[in-house]
């Protein structure tokens, strides 16, 4: 039978996609569903049609999974952030934990039984909501020409009106309305991506989960805003419901969750200039208008009482969920077995939270990042924390490795690697196998480069030990791993 655009099929979904649609067969033509869940029969309209595959959408629901759940955002439909949130968390965790083995079956060329024999359970969280601390909201209009705050659509640039994202603080609500108030008030314009016209583009807002620290940063199409000061006391003046809830903890009357709220409060109030026509969100200029330049925050690891101070510049990678990123660091720190006397490279370092944690294990420590604010934080981080044996470098992995290698005869007996989507570089990769560390620790936000740079690691002289998942990302089909990779001795 020959499908074509808008006809109406009925499907059973069998499989999750990369992306989180639900995947079917209608007479052997495979469809890719959106917003079907695993387990469901629906009638789906077809979106698009190829010659052996189709894209489709879901028109109703005829008998629904049994890993159905009632979403709790009304607009997970339409908003790009959260792509499974229909799909009950312990199947979610399921689903990722597959795409890891897929990848490393499929794209890494490994063999079931070399994946079964390594790999462990994911980590899941206790409690899958609220637990980003980081969001950046774009800032802009509605059909009426009303000011608003939201989130992107699915695929596009439209943005849906919605300050209370179930994934961040509920404090970011209060946060946004007030600059939007502030906004009106003093006629300031929001940007139009269209026309590259207007000043408010977005809006950054990060958190420090263990101290309370909130920084703001508006991200501008311009030099200046308008009457800043008018910004300024609204945000400092802001009551946060963690304030509040001060009161509410010493009558017993607050939650768990709602005790980690206990004493927000912004310390920096800043801006990023960004005149440029790109989909990139910061700009390189940051002036801070109010406070600090920079928040803090400390991170702990399972299973010790110690902390480690961070400070958090706007420009800077900090880890988004810092409750599975102390569970990340532990499995990472496990993998590296370091006995105190190891030299240690951390490549895509950021602020140097992995480096300073193997540091306090190790005999040296060097980390490697391309963003200079980073570097910068990651040397205050190291002083502040006390940490004398590690050095920070910075620039390209792919750049700065083999400069240490052959400059420097740099050896190292571990080596971190935890680079963004795209993966390692080749030459870095070279140069990792070409230094011959015992054991090599890859944390990974994307299964499908994390298999294609651990082929590269193990045609190297390399095998994989260990490979576990950890749920950095509810509710989004995004997916974390850390994979401890040891010398073959032939
Ligand atoms: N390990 C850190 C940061 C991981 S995110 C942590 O756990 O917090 C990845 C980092 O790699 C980012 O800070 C990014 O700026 C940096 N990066 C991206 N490309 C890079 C490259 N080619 N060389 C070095 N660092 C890079």
């Amino acid at each position: 039978m020959e499908y074509k655009k808008n006809d109406v099929v009925t499907v059973n979904i069998e499989d999750i996609g990369n992306n989180g649609e639900g995947i079917g067969r209608a007479d052997g033509y495979t469809l890719f569903v959106k917003d079907a869940v695993i387990g469901d029969t629906v009638e789906a309209r077809i979106t698009k049609c190829k010659k052996n595959y189709g894209y489709a959408r879901v028109e109703k629901v005829v008998t629904p999974s049994p890993f159905r759940v009632t979403p709790k955002c009304i607009f997970h439909r339409q908003c790009g952030g959260c792509q499974i949130q229909a799909v009950q968390y312990e199947r979610q965790l399921i689903y990722k934990q597959d795409k890891v083995r897929e990848n490393l079956l499929r794209i890494g060329g490994f063999t079931p039984e070399q994946i079964d024999a390594v790999m462990e359970p994911i980590v899941g969280m206790e409690e899958p909501w609220h637990y980003r601390n980081k969001a950046q909201f774009p800032i802009g209009y509605d059909r009426d020409g009303n000011l608003i705050a939201g989130f992107y659509a699915g695929r596009t640039h439209d943005i849906i009106a919605n300050t209370d994202c179930m994934l961040g603080p509920s404090e970011n609500r209060d946060i946004l309305e007030a600059v939007l108030s502030y906004m009106r008030e003093n006629g300031v314009s929001a940007y139009r991506e269209a026309t590259g016209e207007g000043l408010v583009r977005h809006v950054l807002i990060r958190t420090g989960f263990s101290s309370g620290e909130i920084m703001v940063c508006l991200v501008i199409n311009g030099k200046r805003l308008p009457a800043e000061e008018r910004l300024v006391e609204k945000l400092s003046g802001l009551r946060l419901v963690g304030g509040d809830l001060g009161e509410a903890l010493s009558n017993g009357a607050a939650s768990t969750a709602e005790k980690e709220d206990a004493g927000k409060r912004i310390v920096s109030i800043a801006v990023s200039v960004n005149r440029e026509k790109t989909n990139v969100i910061m700009g390189n200029e940051i002036r801070t208008l109010w406070g600090r330049d920079r928040i803090e925050d400390s991170l702990g690891v399972l299973g010790s009482t110690e902390r480690i101070t961070f400070s958090v510049s706007p420009l800077s990678f900090y880890q988004v969920n810092p409750g599975q990123t102390e569970k990340l660091y532990h499995l990472a720190l496990e993998y590296a077995e370091l006995t105190g006397k190891e030299t240690v490279c951390d490549l895509y370092c950021g602020i140097g939270t992995i480096s300073l944690f193997m540091a306090k294990r190790a005999g040296k420590v060097y980390g490697v990042e391309v963003v200079p604010q980073a570097i910068e934080d990651a040397g205050e981080n190291a002083r502040r924390n006390q940490i004398t044996n590690a050095e920070f470098y910075v620039g390209k992995a792919e750049e700065v490795l083999p400069k240490l290698y052959e400059r420097e005869g740099l050896r190292p007996d571990v080596i971190v690697v935890d680079p963004p989507r795209k993966g390692c570089d080749e030459k870095c990769l070279d140069t990792m196998i070409a230094m011959q560390p015992e054991r090599i620790v890859y944390v990974s936000c994307d299964p499908a480069t994390l298999a294609r740079d651990l082929k590269i690691l193990c045609q190297g002289g390399y095998e994989i030990r260990r490979v576990r998942a950890v749920d950095q990302f509810g509710h989004t089909c995004h997916t974390e791993c850390v994979v401890g990779i040891q010398r073959k001795h032939i």
